[in-house]
């Protein structure tokens, strides 16, 4: 079992910001509204994540640090239409077992939280202990037995640039959650509850904001929203590039494709364009179960939604360059 678990976390957490990721997932599929991370070390040494969601029972504490255990899905016809984050049940037994890792949670019926804790393979019993509604996550020097892996981890600052950016896409996506980032007991970020184009212009800075004009194209069970740069600011920056389906952050060859044929045609401009935007579909029309790590989807009509992205975007442009 920790072997198989072992060599599964080598494909979902290649590196702390991989296990950052799967982490603030949890506290968005348990519908927190309030999200505070504190890294330590680029999250080498530290990654903990306090939510104020739902919680965890004390008798499924321990199933949730099992392989393959969700609570997110129940049904194969589930599958087919994912609306939480995660649906594989992998992740946390996946960083349990190449790290040591606290699990504290409390239901809002509970009177007190439960605790648990896992360090390689072994498993706590539950124990009482005291938090806020909600559930942290706690993980201690990740890779710390597996060396091997430990050895190709980049600078503490590296880590925590790959780490920062993992927050800053949930950030973007989730503007109806406030945020905090801490690295090194410093103060990184903070982001109150607010609307889109704020939540944008706090993230990406005020440039974004006063540089880039709103898009928003519907047409049936699909609809195109959010952010696109204008010359001036695409030509500042090109890795604002953030494409989120269905409020999950992808890359994608085909999406990036229609957009720059959209900037190409209207702009001239040859380079990748900054942008946030959000592609909302019905479940059914996309797969996201591609890989581990859930970066890639699958779409099931790519040409019409090429097409679709492509007009919209264009649509856009072309309203400021006529
Ligand atoms: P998945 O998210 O794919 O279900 P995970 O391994 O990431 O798998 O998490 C396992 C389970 O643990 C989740 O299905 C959920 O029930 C529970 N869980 C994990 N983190 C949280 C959290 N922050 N709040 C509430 N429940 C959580
Ligand atoms: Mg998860």
């Amino acid at each position: 079992e920790l072997l198989v678990n072992q060599i599964a976390a080598g494909e979902v957490v290649e590196r702390p910001a991989a296990a950052f990721k799967e982490i603030l997932e949890n506290s968005i599929d348990a519908n927190a509204s309030e999200v505070t991370a504190q890294l330590v070390q680029g999250g080498i040494k530290r990654i903990r994540v306090v939510d104020n969601g739902t919680g965890i029972l004390k008798e499924e504490l321990s199933l949730a640090l099992d392989r393959h255990a969700t609570s997110k899905i129940r049904t194969l016809e589930d599958l087919q239409h994912i609306t939480s984050l995660g649906f594989r049940g992998e992740a946390l037994a996946s960083i349990a077992a190449i790290s040591r890792l606290t699990l504290t949670s409390r239901k809002a019926e509970a009177d007190h939280a439960w605790q648990i804790g896992v360090a390689g393979k072994q498993l706590s019993q539950p124990k009482p202990a005291s938090l806020a509604i909600g559930t942290t996550v706690e993980v201690d020097d990740l890779y710390f037995n597996i060396p091997a892996r430990r050895k190709f981890l980049k600078t503490e600052a590296t880590e925590f640039a790959h780490c920062e950016e993992v927050f800053k896409r949930m950030a973007l996506s989730r503007p109806d959650i406030g945020f905090v980032l801490q690295h090194n007991e410093k103060l990184r970020i903070q982001l109150g509850i607010t609307d889109l184009r704020r939540r944008i212009m706090a993230v990406l800075g005020e440039a974004f904001g006063q540089a880039s004009l709103s898009v928003d194209e519907q047409s049936t069970g699909i609809r195109l929203y959010g952010l696109v740069a204008l010359p001036a600011y695409a030509r500042a920056s090109r890795d604002a590039q953030y494409f989120f389906v269905n409020n999950r952050f992808v890359r994608d060859k085909l999406i990036t494709h229609a957009l720059r044929e959209a900037y190409r045609d209207i702009l001239h401009l040859d380079r990748h364009p900054a942008f946030v935007l959000f592609l909302d579909l019905n479940s059914g029309e996309v797969d996201v179960n591609v890989h581990p790590t859930k970066a890639e989807v699958r779409f099931r009509d790519s040409r019409a939604l090429h097409q679709f992205i492509f007009h919209s975007i264009h649509k856009a442009l072309a309203s400021t360059h006529s």
